[in-house]
């Protein structure tokens, strides 16, 4: 069974990490546009890390037979900024258009603040002008729930956006339903220390079904792992789950997301109606 990583930061990872994933089975992995680990110093900072997330990491990843896939934008923990937003916001359309960059991500807010909401419409706004797929971050630092609530308000507040279209990713078990509810795709992150482990996305997978639900792992500059993602699919596996309903939550459902944007490759290997009618 192949599977997808949906949303990782490669730029973060050694070569090594793409072999891990290659024998894990993983196809494709996502990249989000994110911080640093330290805040730029400037927009130009920001055009580099787009050349580099949507033109070196895919030949990266290509020698292992991954096809790597990226998303850009300023992400939360850089947009309380607005005149940096602004100026990063200008050049996105240049890397928006090329082949392997999926759409407008992770946005979303990392503090709650008004500056960090602002940057995020302006963002949408792009999105929605250009008909991209939206990747939203929910918050870790301030109240996960509150943010969430404050992001699904805004969106909703609009009414042009269309919720199939956008996934919050970092979910846990008192956001999920929420999103659900108003159409929009969760995806769950899994950390080796903190936060969610395999059992508790297994858990949620188990009480809210794998329609419209995601899992991904947390590679990035803190303590992450891109093996949490197999770790989980064990999970499923060990609590008697068929790999039929496995497949569907680690690849038919990120291809069914992902694949709204004609860029995306991986096909998926039943239709949706039918990967979904079964009851988990
Ligand atoms: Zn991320």
């Amino acid at each position: 069974m192949k599977i997808i990583e949906p949303h990782i930061h490669m730029i973060a990872r050694t070569t090594q990490d793409y072999e891990r994933m290659a024998r894990m089975h993983c196809v494709a992995c996502c990249e989000p546009a994110f911080w640093a680990g330290y805040d730029r110093q400037s927009a130009e900072a920001f055009y580099d890390y787009f050349y580099h997330i949507s033109e070196y990491e895919p030949t990266r990843a290509a020698q292992y037979l991954i096809q790597h896939y990226c998303w850009v934008c300023i992400n939360p923990k850089e947009a309380d900024d607005l005149k940096l937003s602004e100026e990063v916001v200008s050049f996105l359309p240049e890397f928006l258009d090329k082949k392997t960059c999926l759409g407008v991500g992770e946005i979303g807010l990392n503090k709650n603040t008004k500056n960090e909401l602002k940057t995020f419409e302006m963002q949408v706004d792009l999105a929605v002008q250009r008909d991209e797929l939206i990747w939203i971050h929910t918050p870790h630092l301030a109240d996960k729930r509150k943010g969430t609530t404050m992001l699904l308000d805004c969106l909703k507040g609009r009414g042009d956006v269309n919720p199939e279209r956008v996934c919050f990713d970092h979910t846990e078990e008192h956001t999920i339903r929420d999103i659900l509810d108003a159409g929009y795709w969760a995806s769950m992150t899994i950390y080796p220390m903190t936060k969610n482990s395999p059992p508790r996305v297994v858990d949620n997978i188990e009480r809210y079904g794998v329609e419209r639900l995601m899992v991904d792992a947390s590679g990035d500059w803190g303590p992450s792992d891109p093996g949490t993602l197999h770790d989980a699919v064990f999970e499923m596996r060990r609590r008697g789950h068929s790999d039929d309903v496995v497949e569907t939550v680690f690849y038919n459902n990120p291809c069914y997301f992902l694949g709204q944007n004609k860029k995306f490759k991986p096909e998926p290997t039943k239709a949706k109606d039918e990967a979904w009618g079964v009851c988990v």
